[in-house]
């Protein structure tokens, strides 16, 4: 392939999206080696380049056209405000889920974002958080930072925060709670609009597929059960499944038949209970590796 149709696309470099994004690449079936502190890396089998950069810079990156695409946390896009400047998201890619939160502490009374009037908060979102106060008409000051926020208001910093919260751990460990929940993200694949060649546009049609190949085989799992006969349609209707189950017969002429489905939804133990309670036996939930519907 002519060197020039190669697509770079960029991926944090360290952090908490690293090692999610190589094993989405991984698994899409992108085979690249990042060799000791190497920041380039060529994918052998796909007219891709990976480079590993700061999660921050990738708005930037792709708004410059220095990378064609990039997996990031949505919400650097949204504090970039680069989806204005043609920056566009492609696909949510199901990990690295947070919400920026604005935090008081534990002690604080709150009823509404009025309460927020005059009160100085720390963030490192600055642009989302003065969007979400000039929607409510809230005057504030902002503290900036670049890590650490959850300490301002013990330091006598701030009042309160406006950070990024998955489990809600770090802001109990340190005396505060959730408020408001003023954007909502998760890793996407971005890439600047109308920036790629058409052949470009195939590659990342192809990858988009594969990425949803896998994420649909993280969600899905393969049943297999042996059900007697006169049984199988009160079991069919119990498996969470997409489609009509496949029924096959068992050898030596079985009153049992096997009952296979691809389930859609996960496979719970009082599912599987239930099933059994109805004659199922054997029962086997397995995990599906890949996926092309
Ligand atoms: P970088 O130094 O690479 O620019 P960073 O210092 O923000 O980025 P991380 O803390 O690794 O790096 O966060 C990267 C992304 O992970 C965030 O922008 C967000 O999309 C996602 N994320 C998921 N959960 C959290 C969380 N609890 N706190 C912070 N980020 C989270």
């Amino acid at each position: 392939m002519n060197p020039s149709k190669r697509i770079t696309l960029a991926i944090q470099s360290k952090g908490r999206l690293f090692d999610d994004s190589v094993s989405l690449l991984k698994a899409s079936g992108l085979d690249f080696r990042f060799a000791d502190g190497q920041l380039r890396s060529p994918v052998r089998n796909y007219p891709i380049d990976l480079i590993r950069v700061r999660n921050d810079d990738i708005p930037t990156l792709l708004e410059k056209q220095v990378v064609d695409i990039g997996i990031v946390g949505e919400n650097t896009l949204i504090e970039k405000q680069v989806c204005n400047e043609g920056v566009e998201v492609l696909s949510k890619l199901n990990f690295g889920a947070c919400e920026l939160c604005i935090a008081v502490p534990e002690a604080s009374a709150y009823s509404g974002p009025a309460d927020l009037d005059g009160v100085r908060i720390a963030t490192s979102y600055p642009n989302t958080l003065a969007d979400f106060m000039r929607r409510n008409s809230i005057d504030y000051s902002a503290v900036q930072l670049s890590g650490s926020i959850e300490v301002a208001p013990g330091a006598g910093l701030a009042d309160a925060v406006c950070d990024l919260v998955s489990t809600g751990g770090t802001l109990r460990a340190n005396g505060l709670r959730a408020v408001e929940t003023i954007a909502t993200s998760e890793a996407v694949l971005a890439c600047r609009r109308g920036g790629l060649e058409l052949e470009q546009q195939k590659s990342v049609d192809r990858l988009i597929d594969r990425f949803n190949g896998v994420k649909q085989a993280q969600e899905t799992k393969y049943i297999m059960l042996h059900a007697p006969t006169g049984a199988v349609e009160d079991i069919a209707a119990i498996i969470p499944s997409a489609e009509t189950p496949t029924v096959l017969e068992l050898s030596g002429g079985s009153s049992q038949v096997a009952v296979h489905a691809v389930c859609n939804e996960p496979v719970f133990w009082d599912t599987m209970e239930t099933l059994r309670s109805k004659g199922a036996t054997s029962i086997l939930v397995l995990p599906i590796e890949k996926m092309l519907e």
